[in-house]
């Protein structure tokens, strides 16, 4: 296995499917459960170990034999979960796992063929495996794509094979972007002349930051010269979902590029979830809420303090209004970027939907095709919902996909494109937006 691109760009993961007669995944070959190195040395055969002690590293071991690495998901939180009782959906009760997993793979041996079975069973998306090819890196900076990755849907076990070239291996669901990345990000922009804020503080303690372009848009009290257009773009509710945080890389990296006109401002909030980011999780905060499904008009939650994620960003946004907002995730079962409305369309005043169809065509033609237009709304409960409603801005959600479209599974670079894509969207539609900034309601 190699973790630098051949000429290709792709990463050269060997397959070995002729040690996979009839890929027959549970019941392993039994070559895989006896290492052949080892065989032919008549060595003891070191034992392959699983590591999740570290930030964000998520998954559980169910049984390592010879180079067989059997393994399952872990539903946010911890704990073991249910199996789905159909073929149709997940069971009643109990908690069920999201995607993510993460984890480093040790004392493995040099041109050993080791093959790992992800069962999957359990999740809710289990069927947006199809398609997928598992994120790799020995450095754990470096990443890229097992190529050759199988689903077998049957048995809802995700198998992939390797040939090592190192003594150890990460494996995870999508690229990660660790905390560490984010201060960097933060302390870059600052450097070059963003301000960044600390809007509040999560259960675990940490900060929930901001980046504003350009200062002084989050100063109590204090009106930014102009009355420019205010964008909101908030990433990483979902705390799996870390294509959003490249995305954010992207958004800071256009706009340091080229400076902002004084009729626009953006306030970026690269991770609104560090507590489930830390902890490993897909979805959830460290108190076991689902972000985006806590924007509830009229409710209080900073009384209850289930998610004093979302209170902080909202106090914000009410201190500087909303005229547009992008909130950004990653979609298990999508093949490309795409968004859709906060608002529904029948719920949305006409220049905001059709703003909203000029965005996507511009997001579209810029990107080459990994945005893609497509139809739906969201729920009730979601960020831009409450924005499209709270402050009648042109609000969305913007998916972006697990499943690399670009060629070069480069894994983050297109979600990094698109950030610094969608920046330039918005400045290409400054003057329109402009006119609807004026039609908004303040709270
Ligand atoms: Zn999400």
């Amino acid at each position: 296995m190699r973790t630098e691109p051949r000429r290709t760009g792709h990463c050269q993961l060997a397959v070995a499917s002729a040690l996979l007669p009839g890929l027959v995944f549970v019941a392993c070959h039994p070559s895989l459960e006896t290492s052949p190195h080892c065989q032919r040395r008549g060595l003891v055969a070191r034992s392959v170990t699983v590591d999740t002690g570290f930030e964000g590293a998520a998954v559980e071991v169910m049984r390592i034999a010879g180079n067989l690495v059997q393994l399952c998901l872990l539903p946010d939180g911890g704990g073991r979960h249910p199996k789905p009782k159909t073929e149709t959906g997940p069971s009643s009760g109990g908690r069920h796992p999201g995607q993510w997993f993460y984890f480093r793979a040790s004392e493995l041996t040099k041109g050993e063929l080791y093959q790992f079975q992800l069962d999957v069973s359990g999740a809710r998306a289990w069927r947006s495996y199809k398609g997928y090819e598992v994120c790799t890196s020995y450095t754990g900076h470096h990443w890229c794509r097992c190529l050759g990755t199988l689903y077998d849907s049957g048995a809802r076990i995700l198998l992939w094979n390797v040939t090592a070239e190192a003594s150890s291996c990460f494996f995870a669901y999508f690229e990660p972007y660790g905390l560490g990345q984010l201060e960097s990000l933060l302390r870059e922009a600052a450097d070059a002349g963003a301000e960044r804020r600390t809007m509040g503080r999560t259960t675990d303690g940490r900060s929930i930051d901001a980046l504003c372009f350009p200062p002084g848009l989050l100063q109590t009290g204090r009106e930014p010269a102009g009355e420019p257009t205010v964008v909101w773009i908030t990433c990483r509710q979902h705390a799996a979902e870390t294509q959003a945080s490249f995305f954010a890389e992207g958004v800071v990296q256009s706009v340091l590029s080229e400076p902002l006109p004084l009729s626009l401002a953006i306030v970026l909030v690269p991770n609104m979830n560090p507590d489930g980011s830390a902890r490993g999780h897909t979805r959830e905060n460290a108190q076991g809420v689902d972000l985006n499904r806590e924007w509830r008009p009229k409710a209080d939650y900073s009384q209850n303090g289930r998610s004093p994620e979302v209170s902080a960003v909202q106090a914000a946004m009410l201190d500087t209004g909303v005229d547009v907002h992008l909130d950004v995730h990653g979609d298990e079962a999508a093949d490309s970027a795409y968004s859709y409305p906060g608002l529904p369309r029948f719920r949305a005043p006409d220049h905001v939907a059709q703003l909203f169809d000029e965005l996507e065509e511009e997001l579209h033609s810029r990107s080459g095709g990994f945005y893609m237009p497509r139809p739906g709304s969201g729920s009730a409960r979601t960020a831009a919902f409450w924005t499209g409603t709270q402050f009648g801005a042109l609000s969305l959600t913007l998916e972006m996909p697990y499943k690399d479209s670009e060629p070069t599974k480069a894994c983050s670079k297109s979600c990094r494109r698109l950030g610094s894509i969608a920046v330039d969207a918005i400045r290409s539609l400054g003057p329109r937006l402009g006119r609807f900034r004026r039609s908004r309601t303040r709270p």
